[in-house]
Formats: C-alpha cells, structure tokens, sequence
C-alpha cells in the first residue's frame, strides 16, 4: 500500500461553473425588469490566433450566461490614437456595461494609454490604474479577473491567509501585482518574487500558500513545496503545463490547483460576474 499523500484538488471548473450559473440567473433577472441585457464590448486589435480565440471563447460564454456582446474588431494597422478614440466612445455608450481590451494589442500600441480610456465603471477586466487603487484600499470597483478567481478559489476551500506566508512569483500589472495585494488586504504576509529574485527555492519553501503566474513550465518544483502548504497556479504554457511541477507538488501539498480545470476556468467568471454586476450598477438596480 502506498503512503504517498496526495493533495486535494481545488477544482476551478466546478466552482466557475456554479458562478457562471449564478450569474446567468442575475442577468436574465436584469434583462426582464429593464428589458436591457448585460452587454460586453470586446476590443481586438489585429488577428493575433491566440488573442482571437480567447475573445470567441469570452462571447461564446457571455451568450451562454445570457450577457450580449459587442465585439468591434480593429486593424493591426489602429494607432493608439485610434484605440483610445474607440474605447473613450464605449466608455460613453449607454448600452455598454462592460468593456475588454484584449491584450497585448502589439508593440506599437501604447496599452496603458487605451486600458485608461476605459471608464472606471465599465472596467471589468480590471485593468485600469483605478481599479488597482480601488482594490488596493479596499474600496468597491472591479478587481483584475484572475487575482480575484484566485482569491475565490481560496475562500471557497477556507484557506486562512491571516498570518500566513504567502510567496508570489511573478509581479505583472494583471496578475502577480493584484492578486498579492489581494492577500495582503486578508492579512497574508506577502512576499514578491521576480525573474531577479535570488534563491527562488529558498524563498518558496518558506512560503504557507504558494502562487505561481509567471508562464515557465514546472519552474517551481515538488521538492520545494512546504509540506501543507495550498499552491495555486495561474501559469498556462504549451501542452497544458503549469508553473508547477504538478505531480511531484500534489505530493507534499495540502491543496493544489490543476492545469488545466483550476484557475483558468475562473478568470472567466470572474468576468462574467463582473461584467453582470456592471450592468446592475449602471442600471440602478442595486438598491432593489
Ligand atoms: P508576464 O506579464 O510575462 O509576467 C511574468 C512574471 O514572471 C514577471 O513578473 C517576471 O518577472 C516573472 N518571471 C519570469 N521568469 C521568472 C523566473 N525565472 N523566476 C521568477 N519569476 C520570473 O505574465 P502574466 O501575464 O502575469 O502571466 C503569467 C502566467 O499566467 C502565464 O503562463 C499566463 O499564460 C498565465 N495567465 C493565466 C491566466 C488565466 O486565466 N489562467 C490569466 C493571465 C495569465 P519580471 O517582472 O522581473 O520580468
């Protein structure tokens, strides 16, 4: 008989499922007391497969969960200019709720200036530098989608964070930044790791909750998971392979997300949810 412990799986696809079904019932309830639906504009520059993949799966899931979409797809040729112009006129539309940019956009646009065209309220990807404060001080406003599935993912397992020694790697303005002061704002205490981190192992041994966003596949190993310790990995890389060694850490870990079906599916909800309360505020609903 084996002695191998083996963590338990937090399982992103049943949990974004239960949302998503969560938030399809709010939206039809939208849709029959002001007889306007949900809408989402998606912003696509270009025909990068990837990008317009993700935008198709986004709108197939929007239409599942009863949310419209607008998706205005633009020439790799737009200029910032003209993306920013794009996004401030959405951001005036009365029947937009919800905007995403889909990124990167390409090396000539500049980004930061088309996310800030997004108006704060319409901001349910999380993007703008708004959002970050908002999230930052605890105050409403939507927070960056996958720091926020993460977060939902850790609560619906009761994971305590306060006092706990959580280790981020990867420090991106969508993902490392937020989600660590996600867990700060839970009294984790939160540590940072870059690509000029010295001694990464040493770093994540220590660490009570490990997440790895950072796209190199199996750069953190089994052998320096802390026994008990819960990992959740955001990092996606070719051939469905996480930033964790998966089937060495399962083994010393207490909770472990796998790639695929753990922190993907709930980026998406997250959206979703996001985008459902957006409509909801701008309709005036919320005081029903
Ligand atoms: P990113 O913008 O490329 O950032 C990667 C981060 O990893 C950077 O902060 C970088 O450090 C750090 N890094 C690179 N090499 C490292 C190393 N050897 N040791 C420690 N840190 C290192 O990527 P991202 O957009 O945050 O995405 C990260 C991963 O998450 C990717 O696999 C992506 O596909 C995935 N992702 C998944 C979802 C989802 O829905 N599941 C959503 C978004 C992203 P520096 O800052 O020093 O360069």
């Amino acid at each position: 008989m084996s002695t191998t412990r083996t963590a338990q799986l937090m399982e992103g696809a049943g949990l974004a499922r239960r949302i998503i079904e969560e938030t399809a019932t709010k939206a039809a309830e939208i849709s029959r007391f002001t007889g306007t639906a949900p809408c989402l504009a998606t912003v696509l520059v270009g025909e990068d497969p990837a990008s317009v993949t993700y935008v198709r799966m986004k709108r197939a899931r929007c239409a599942k969960a009863g949310i419209q979409s607008r998706h205005i797809p633009l020439p790799s040729t737009t200029t910032t200019v003209e993306l920013v112009d794009t996004i401030a006129a959405l951001s005036r539309d009365p029947g937009v709720h919800g905007i995403l940019l889909q990124h990167p956009c390409g090396p000539h646009i500049d980004e930061r200036a088309a996310f800030e065209a997004i108006s704060p309220e319409k901001d349910v990807d999380g993007v703008t530098m708004h959002s970050f404060a908002a999230m930052s001080f605890a105050l409403p406003g939507f927070v960056s989608c996958t720091p926020g599935g993460i977060m939902q993912l850790l609560d619906a397992y009761d994971v305590e964070l306060a006092g706990k020694h959580a280790v981020v790697v990867g420090r991106s303005a969508i993902l490392g930044k937020p989600v660590g002061m996600l867990l700060l704002a839970k009294d984790a205490t939160v540590t940072y790791c870059h690509s000029r981190t010295t001694d990464l192992p040493a770093i994540v041994r220590e660490a009570d909750i490990v997440v790895a966003a950072v796209g190199r596949p199996r750069l953190i190993r089994g052998e320096d998971i802390k026994p008990g310790a819960v990992v959740l990995d955001a990092g996606y890389n070719p051939g469905n392979v996480g930033d964790v060694d998966f089937d060495a850490a399962r083994t010393r870990a207490r909770l472990i997300t796998p790639v695929p079906g753990g922190v993907g599916p709930m980026t998406i909800a997250v959206l979703l949810a996001q985008t459902v309360q957006a409509a909801e505020n701008q309709l005036g609903l919320q005081e029903r």
